[in-house]
């Protein structure tokens, strides 16, 4: 049965709500995408023309927030009122950013070295979250008018190398700004999506992402496995991009120009226009205030190479880190206004020894791919898998304090894994379950997300109950934990979130430990395995003594109880080796006695019967 979605106060009917928007959110400028018949397509600003939102936040002095192009014009009459990069500080505290400072021309506020960064403007302050949420507020108000509908649901994209705070920062950013943000993607993984790049799902393959844009670059080496993407490795310079090229032509027309004017803002702009204009003429020459001013290609090449070699050598170590050779790199994607220049192209291509992928847009590439993934989200593409994997194993506290994994590191999101347990002691009516994260063995060295009890489980004897977990990870990244008992269907779930509560450093540390560990926790494991075996014997044993004492001799009980004593006394110390052999021990001796005890009670619940 199909909905029809009525708005109450005016009747009328609404539009379809559920459109999901893709969002690229950058340092210079920002974008917003959607799909139309399929594709997807970055939205135009009022004039039509750009689908380029300025990252740039103005505070008028009655108070009013002008964003994007009309936020550009003040930046340099009212600087100290106009918010520009914020992206650079996002989900930072003053001591991340203090060396950098000079580099804004806004006030940025020292109030406590560890919370995070507060941005002064007049007499208020504001953090980056909130003025981010301005540009993506904007953002929404495009898009809305663009399709006549309210929309409340978007994807965002974010550099591979963000940590969990500065991903928390984006995602809160949305929050305010109205949107629900269904997913933070990579910006490498989205740009390579708007290529198609995860359509081959054949086998793996390796895509570096060259992100020059105009203050920052980025190289992604990126892996992707049935549809999975992961990051290999990143590296890059935050500081180098298309303004640098512009200030190098600057430097050069101030050396080699006579009347040349020292650097101004007119100069950089007349710059930045001749290296436009380079990237598809040969020779570039204008007048500024009776000055002219000619710039040709190859000086224009000789010029910017030491900045080239510089992002080329960051490829290199990108390589490195993710122990490859620029050869095995299948695909290579361009990303970035700064990627036009002819020579960037060149330069990337010689030293992957391929031909790069430059055909759409690179201003647009994140968006469009942001628009896609949201349109997976949205349940648009079937053929195309969701994207995520879970960076950390979950599961949960099992006796002794074992990590159980239920579901493990890398799992595809969203995923659902489920195991049956038991209870160790009689009549046992409730069953604690905790919920961790991590890749150690016990969980005590992992990381507590949430715990439960199942209450409630009607009496029975230990090991009869048999309790279902189960392990529901969503798309969110929202884990929901569902026990229950199968026999009483006694049932019991929490939810939990999962994905953002750690910062990419913990998780780092955290993988880093249980590689450094491992010998160690498998020993701790081994023991801790034997001692919880035992203690099941020990009980068993003990009702096995109690309920056949009739048909076992003085001596096989003097005997069997020295054999449990000696078990008893071996569970007590550290020795696994030990506790086996004192196991091993007593089933060995007790088994002849279990077979007598079974034959006899067969035939005692045979009597009187006929066959
Ligand atoms: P982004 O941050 O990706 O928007 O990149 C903007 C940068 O790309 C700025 O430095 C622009 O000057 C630069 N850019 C834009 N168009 C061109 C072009 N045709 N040739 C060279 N650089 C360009």
């Amino acid at each position: 049965m199909a909905k029809i979605p009525i708005n109450i106060q005016s009747g009328e009917i609404q539009k379809n709500s559920e459109t999901i928007i893709g969002i690229d959110l950058g340092t210079t400028n920002s974008l917003v995408a959607h799909i139309v018949d399929g594709q997807p397509v970055a939205v135009k600003g009022k004039d039509g023309k750009s689908t380029l939102v300025p990252s740039i936040v103005h505070f008028t002095e009655d108070g009013r927030i002008l964003v994007g192009e009309a936020a550009r014009e003040k930046l340099i009459s009212d600087p100290q009122n106009t918010i520009y990069s914020v992206k650079r500080l996002m989900g930072k505290s003053y001591g991340d950013v203090n060396e950098f400072e000079q580099y804004f021309g806004y006030k940025i506020i020292d109030e406590d070295t560890d919370s995070l960064v507060k941005i002064r403007v007049g007499n208020r302050f504001y953090t980056p979250i909130e003025l981010s949420a301005e540009i993506l507020k904007e953002l929404k108000r495009r898009i809305e008018k663009e399709l006549d509908a309210t929309v409340s649901k978007a994807v965002i994209t974010v550099p591979a190398y963000f940590n969990d705070a500065q991903r928390q920062a984006t995602r809160d950013a949305g929050k305010l700004a109205g949107l629900d943000v269904l997913r933070i993607v990579n910006e490498p993984t989205a740009a390579s999506l708007s290529y198609g790049l995860n359509k081959d799902q054949s086998e793996s393959q390796t895509i570096a992402v060259y992100d020059l844009g105009g203050g920052t670059f980025d190289i992604s080496i990126l892996q992707i496995q049935d549809g999975i993407f992961e990051v290999l490795a990143t590296n890059g310079d935050t500081f180098l991009g298309g303004d640098d090229l512009d200030r190098a032509i600057v430097d050069h027309w101030t050396k080699t120009t006579e009347n040349a004017k020292t650097f101004s803002q007119s100069l950089r702009l007349l710059a930045e226009e001749a290296k436009k204009t380079l990237s598809s003429k040969d020779h570039f020459s204008k007048d500024l205030d009776g000055q002219n001013y000619s710039l040709s290609r190859q000086d224009f090449e000789q010029l910017i190479k030491p900045l080239l070699d510089k992002t080329l050598e960051a490829c290199k170590n990108a390589l490195q880190d993710a122990k490859l050779e620029s050869a095995q790199i299948d695909h290579i994607v361009m990303v970035g206004g700064s990627t036009r220049v002819p020579l960037v192209k060149k330069s990337v291509a010689d030293f992957f020894g391929k031909a790069v992928y430059d055909k759409l847009n690179p201003d647009e590439v994140v968006a469009l791919g942001a628009g896609i993934q949201a349109d997976v989200l949205a349940g648009n593409q079937k053929d195309i898998l969701l994207l995520d994997v879970t960076p950390l194993s979950l599961g949960i506290e099992t006796v002794g304090g074992l990590m159980d994994v239920i579901i493990s590191r890398n799992s595809k999101v969203p995923s659902k894994a489920g195991r049956q347990y038991t209870t160790s002691v009689d009549g046992q009516a409730n069953l604690k379950v905790g919920v961790y994260q991590g890749e150690r063995d016990l969980v005590e060295h992992n990381r507590k997300l949430g715990e439960f009890i199942l209450r409630g489980i009607p009496p029975m004897p230990a090991g009869l109950p048999k309790i279902e977990i189960q392990f529901i990870l969503n798309a969110d990244g929202i884990l929901l934990v569902k026990a229950k008992e199968l026999r009483s269907n006694v049932e019991q779930e929490i939810e939990i979130r999962s994905q953002y509560g750690l910062s990419e450093e913990d998780m780092g540390r955290m993988l880093l430990e249980s590689i450094q560990n491992a010998e160690g926790d498998m020993k701790i494991r081994a023991l801790l395995e034997a001692r919880n075996e035992a203690q099941n014997i020990l009980l068993s044993s003990e009702k096995f003594l109690k309920q056949n004492e009739s048909i076992i001799s003085e001596e096989e009980m003097t005997q069997t109880k020295a054999l449990v004593e000696a078990l008893q006394k071996s569970v007590a110390g550290e020795d696994k080796d030990a506790i086996n052999k004192a196991m091993d021990d007593l089933n060995t001796y007790t088994s002849p006695l279990a077979h007598r005890a079974m034959d006899f009670n067969i035939a005692e619940a045979m009597k009187g019967k006929k066959i």
